[in-house]
């Protein structure tokens, strides 16, 4: 029998909790978005150990939204949107030099310059990169570029300030099609190229695709929908100056702009014995890394691009977003969990949400539309690009979008997280002529080519254990 009073051993807990706070070397692993607001969520927390932060940009971090709207448009210089500090971190900035390795049974991060670090908890914020042109050579030509660090934006600034005869975009998402809106803000022909049948259609589906590819096609975009990009040429010089598309048209185009979507930064972690794959590193709701059996670790988070973790509001799925709030909520959470007792740690609920402007539209979405089979409008007008849609599956409201619409969104949130029934009930008065269910109309998923491939060795259930297949290289 324990001799302690209760107040006794709640000062006892209290002290295991403070000793927690500033016990042990905490390492970040990506200096960006989720990175930053990571360490400064641990400051805050009362984390007073010495931190570290790794990340293989030399840039402090930034904020990338600016890139793909303020920074093309040449109304801001690349270089121009570094975050807002909210509170002094206090650390020990590694900044320019990649990690390379993570050896779990050590504790150490390996860095590209032979430095190891040690580490008691690990953040992993490493995010994503841009999908490259797959064709080295011509990926290579002066003039083809993607979109996804500063650099990159300085790079097409430079270039749309020449004034290209033609843009080729290569994909129509978010990013593609704020890149083409700019160009036609600064007066610059642009084609379009998507392989599928509508812009946003894999986030949004093909019903407001269908919307989105009128408003692209009214700006004067030259869209070209089930047309691939079969070759890019470039001339003397190594500049691009020519495409070949899959409808047997040639352009004349002097800058072109990849925009293929993104894979995680997981090689760094090949042989740790995490769940990385194609979607990235999977975490538990607290944000603490599943190993590959998909036991949770105790010391290991993720947050940001590069996490995926399950959530209670779709059928506990485990999602990977890549949205802005989500990287800075995740960190926030991984942060207060990793200086926190089981008994205090914070689930990442986050109802997702994301904007973008483009072709004068501000187009804002909550919840996971693309989680929806079916899609409703239920306010403004479709005619006048002005109104509001809802997503559903299997009954309930799982997501929504507007388009010039925005201050409903919050009423959709409050539906979403209340698992509302779908079709939702009518807010305000302006229901639209077209207020009926249908098919949202989501593109069928590609198959992933890099999905890990796991596999279980041993007959003995005591020695079973999984490991990742070597690939074919
Ligand atoms: C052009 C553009 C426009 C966007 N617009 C919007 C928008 O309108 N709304 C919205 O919600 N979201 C938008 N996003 C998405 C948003 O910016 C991301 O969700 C956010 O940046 C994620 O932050 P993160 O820290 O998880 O990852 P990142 O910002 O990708 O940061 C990861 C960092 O880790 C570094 N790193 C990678 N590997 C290593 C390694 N081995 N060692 C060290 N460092 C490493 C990377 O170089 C990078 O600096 C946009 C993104 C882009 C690119």
């Amino acid at each position: 029998m324990s001799t302690l009073t209760s107040e006794e051993r709640s000062q006892l807990v209290q002290a295991a909790i403070n000793t927690m706070k500033t016990r042990g070397r905490i390492v970040i692993v990506g200096a960006s978005l989720a990175g930053l607001r990571g360490a400064e969520g641990l400051r805050k927390a009362g984390f007073s150990g010495p931190l570290t932060i790794i990340g293989d940009e030399p840039h402090e971090p930034y904020d990338r939204p600016p890139l793909s709207k303020q920074v093309l448009k040449g109304w801001v210089p690349a270089d121009h949107t570094k975050l807002p500090r909210l509170c002094a971190v206090d650390a020990d900035w590694r900044l320019g030099v990649a990690a390379t390795r993570l050896d779990r049974a050590n504790r150490v991060v390996h860095l590209a310059n032979g430095d190891e670090v040690p580490y008691d908890r690990l953040l992993i914020a490493t995010g994503v990169r841009s999908r490259q042109w797959p064709h080295p050579a011509e990926a290579a030509l002066d003039g083809v570029c993607t979109l996804r660090t500063s650099d990159d934006a300085a790079r097409i600034q430079k270039h749309l300030a020449a004034k290209p005869r033609r843009v080729l975009i290569i994909g129509s998402g978010f990013i593609g099609s704020e890149a083409a809106s700019i160009c036609r803000q600064l007066g610059l022909e642009v084609t379009v190229a998507e392989r599928g049948p509508a812009p946003l259609a894999g986030a949004l589906g093909g019903v407001i695709g269908a919307i989105a590819a009128d408003i692209q096609r009214a700006h004067g975009v030259d869209l070209r929908l089930g047309v691939g990009v079969q070759s890019l040429e470039g001339d003397a010089s190594g500049h691009v100056r020519r495409a070949r598309l899959s409808d047997g048209t040639t352009l004349e185009v002097d800058l072109v702009l990849a925009s293929l979507g993104s894979i995680r930064n997981i090689e760094w972690l090949e042989g740790a014995g995490l769940a990385t794959g194609f979607w990235g590193v999977a975490c538990d709701a607290g944000c603490r890394a599943f190993d590959i059996h998909g036991v949770v670790t105790d010391s290991i988070f993720v947050a940001g691009d590069i996490a995926r973790s399950p959530h209670v509001l779709f059928e506990y799925q485990f999602l990977s977003m890549e949205h802005w709030d989500n990287a800075v909520l995740g960190a926030e959470v991984a942060a207060h969990n990793m200086v926190s007792d089981e008994t205090r740690r914070l689930p990442h609920l986050l109802v997702p949400a994301f904007w973008s402007g483009q072709f004068g539209v501000n187009i804002k979405s909550v919840g996971v539309p693309s989680f929806g089979d079916e899609i409703i409008f239920t306010m403004g007008s479709v005619k006048e690009r002005r109104f509001a849609a809802a997503y559903g599956r299997r009954g309930r409201i799982v997501g929504a979008v507007t388009f010039d619409h925005g201050k409903w969104l919050d009423f959709y949130r409050a539906q979403i997280e209340q698992s509302g029934t779908f079709p939702p009930p009518a807010a305000g008065f302006d229901r639209p002529a077209e207020a009926h269910p249908m098919p949202a109309d989501f593109p069928a998923r590609g198959v992933p080519t890099a999905i890990p491939d796991v596999v279980l060795t041993g007959y003995d259930p005591n020695e079973r254990h999984a490991e990742y297949r070597a690939r074919a290289r």
